[in-house]
């Protein structure tokens, strides 16, 4: 009787929760850049820093001859930067084949950082996208675009570098796209959760906290290593936030348990939060005191750790949920998780 009402008392408030946050804040990034955050750079210094193709494009308002760049099929998951500044402008996600010959998008990263203008050359009326930060030329706008965006970002290749997600690691996020390490029991469990969440750019599957280098599984199954299974979750800033990534954390696995989750045991399955800098160690500390206070009688026993490493897990782990979907763990353990969640934070989870 007394875990129906604990259940009850966490839907309730886990209802609540979504009900407030349902619109991630934005506040470093709906405000367009200023005048002051703009790169001012002369013909000479950017003949310099990029490559003859690039210049043409970029600078000269060029374009590459379609079906001959290199990003046109890149299916990978990571950020789309402008060339010439490193400004972040799309995700794996927004990526489509529009089969027109070059990288096309549906929306842009929010936040001002692409500029439309009206072009009138070469006999049309077209709208030219260009990088809000140096000018750089990126290629045109379309309204024939396939999904509900209706838009079709039609971008040179050339005018982008990309960053694959496994490459973002905590030195190098900003504003737009952060990272977090968390463990809350199986990852497999956790990987799948993620996974679904509107704005995870990419999951993966490891192990942290524990002390040799390079665990194996067999390591971690010990429990003497003192790592924990984990998730590594890059996500964007602009779609969700580190406050609803821990809301979904608490809502799909239980906090109270020291050591274990279900029938796992260890401190392998310990319950996690591996923080990166202050900022992430005040939202996870202030939340779990407000749920401390409303709704688990302060039973949680979530460990608060320094983070240091991330070591991915085995292939096999990777995707193991959605790749194993059948197998009676999966069945039992992890789909009414899944089906949880989906209930939880119906508004929140990726389109199909
Ligand atoms: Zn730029």
């Amino acid at each position: 009787m007394f875990y129906i009402k604990l259940n009850l008392m966490l839907l309730l408030f886990t209802v609540a929760l979504i009900s407030c946050s349902q619109t991630p804040t934005l506040k470093n990034n709906e405000q367009n850049l200023n005048d002051s955050n703009m790169i001012h750079k002369t013909d000479a210094e950017w003949k310099a820093q990029l490559s003859n193709e690039q210049y043409y494009v970029l600078r000269e308002k060029g374009t590459e001859r379609p079906f001959t760049g290199a990003l046109l099929m890149n299916k990978e998951k990571g950020v789309y930067k402008c060339a010439g500044c490193g400004a972040e402008l799309f995700t794996d996600n927004m990526k489509f084949d529009s089969h027109c010959g070059w990288p096309s998008f549906d929306k842009e990263i929010a936040g001002g950082k692409i500029t439309q203008t009206t072009d009138r050359s070469h006999g049309m009326v077209r709208t030219e996208i260009t990088c809000t930060k140096c000018g750089g030329h990126l290629g045109h706008i379309f309204d024939d675009g396939p999904t509900e965006t209706g838009k079709r970002y039609c971008v040179n290749s050339i005018s982008l570098e990309f960053v694959p997600a496994n490459k973002i690691s905590e030195s190098n996020v900003t504003n737009t796209i952060d990272s977090i390490v968390l463990g809350g029991g199986c990852f497999w469990c956790t990987e799948a959760i993620y996974e679904m969440l509107d704005g995870v750019i990419s999951v993966e599957s490891g192990y942290s906290g524990g002390n040799i280098k390079k665990p194996s599984y067999r390591d971690v199954c010990t429990g003497n290593t003192n790592h924990a299974e984990v998730v590594k979750i890059v996500f964007d800033n602009t779609k969700t936030n580190l406050d609803e990534i821990f809301k979904v954390f608490f809502a799909t696995h239980n906090p109270t348990t020291l050591n274990q989750q279900g029938a796992d045991r260890g401190s392998q399955y310990r319950s996690v939060i591996f923080y990166a800098n202050e900022k992430q160690k005040e939202i996870a500390t202030s939340l779990i005191s407000e749920l401390n206070k409303n709704v688990y009688d302060n039973k949680i026993v979530t460990t608060l750790e320094p983070f240091s490493q991330f070591y991915k897990a085995e292939d096999y782990h990777q995707n193991y949920y959605s790749s194993n979907t059948e197998k009676p763990y999966c069945k039992s353990v992890i789909t009414p998780k899944i089906e949880k969640f989906e209930k939880l934070f119906k508004d929140r989870l990726k389109k199909k």
